[in-house]
């Protein structure tokens, strides 16, 4: 098979299905055969390694990982496209296709079957659900080794800030708990094949094997982050008293800020990650 990272193969693939691409799956197929070796090369990918390609689209990156990798799972949502995935991979016998919605699967079992050895997972995000896609990985504990993916650049750019910027998030925590973040490549919408409306970076993750920071309860700090930045104008105090679920009083919130040395008023978005982490303990030991 030809290979499809450029225009003329994707559009005769696109054409020869009479495919066309939907935006509510984030279908930008990427046509950029430079791009592509550079993703594959920053994912070092060995005969030893399995990737787990989210959203293979036609089969295009997924040829450039067959050739590199041990083996390959791909999941991808569109039925339509398992067809296509038939044809373009056909002479591939180390590719698995899954036809899943990635927010669906199993993670945990699905790396079982790479007999417990860290997962190296490479992919063109569906932009639509970048963090989903991220948090799920992270929270699932599969093994990982790392995360090499295109996301658009404003999510890049909130996978690496620190507090005080508008950019700083449940993400870039999330990121800074569990992983390295390095930019690989920034990728115009001209790679794409529809073009995208807005402009794309390449971002590798590589996993931390213990995270910066000791907390008790690794579940409870993420839903206190999320409480806190779910309410961004609120203070921190009344974002943790009004979130459900997470089972903190406003008084109890107060307490444990005032034990840290910080005043009551607060807002999430000027904690660091250290910051979140003594608090999470401190809640945790007043709940209890
Ligand atoms: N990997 C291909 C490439 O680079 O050309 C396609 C990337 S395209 C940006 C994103 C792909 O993710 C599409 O094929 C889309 O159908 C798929 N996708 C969207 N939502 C998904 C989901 N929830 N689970 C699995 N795949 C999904």
């Amino acid at each position: 098979m030809a290979d499809l990272g450029n225009f003329t193969n994707t559009s005769e693939i696109l054409k020869k299905y009479q495919f066309r691409t939907q935006k509510k799956y984030g279908q930008n197929f990427l046509i950029d055969a430079n791009i592509l070796r550079k993703i594959v090369e920053a994912a070092q990918i060995t005969e030893e390694d399995c990737v787990l390609e989210i959203g293979p689209g036609i089969g295009t990156m997924t040829q450039y990982l067959a050739e590199a990798a041990g083996r390959v799972i791909a999941v991808e949502i569109d039925r339509g496209l398992i067809p296509i995935l038939e044809d373009t991979l056909s002479s591939y016998n180390n590719v698995t296709v899954l036809c899943e919605d990635i927010l669906k699967v199993d993670l945990l079992a699905l790396a079982g079957e790479n007999g417990g050895r860290p997962i190296k997972v490479v992919a063109n995000l569906p932009y639509y659900i970048t963090t989903p896609i991220i948090m799920a990985l992270f929270e699932s504990h599969m093994p990982l080794a790392s995360i090499t993916v295109m996301v658009q650049s404003e999510v890049a750019a909130r996978m690496q800030t620190g507090p005080g910027t508008k950019d700083y998030g449940a993400l870039s925590l999330a990121v800074q708990y569990y992983a390295k973040p390095e930019i690989v490549a920034r990728v115009p919408a001209s790679c794409f094949l529809p073009r995208p409306g807005v402009d794309s970076t390449v971002v590798r993750l590589t996993k931390y094997g213990k995270p910066p920071v000791d907390v008790t309860d690794e579940a409870f700090l993420f839903a206190v982050i999320r409480a806190s930045f779910n309410q961004r104008r609120k203070t921190l105090a009344n974002g943790l008293a009004n979130a459900g679920g997470i089972g903190v009083t406003r008084a109890q919130a107060e307490a444990a800020l005032e034990e840290m040395g910080l005043s009551k008023t607060v807002r999430g978005e000027t904690l660091t990650l250290e910051q979140f982490s003594e608090l999470s303990n401190c809640l945790l030991r007043a709940k209890r």
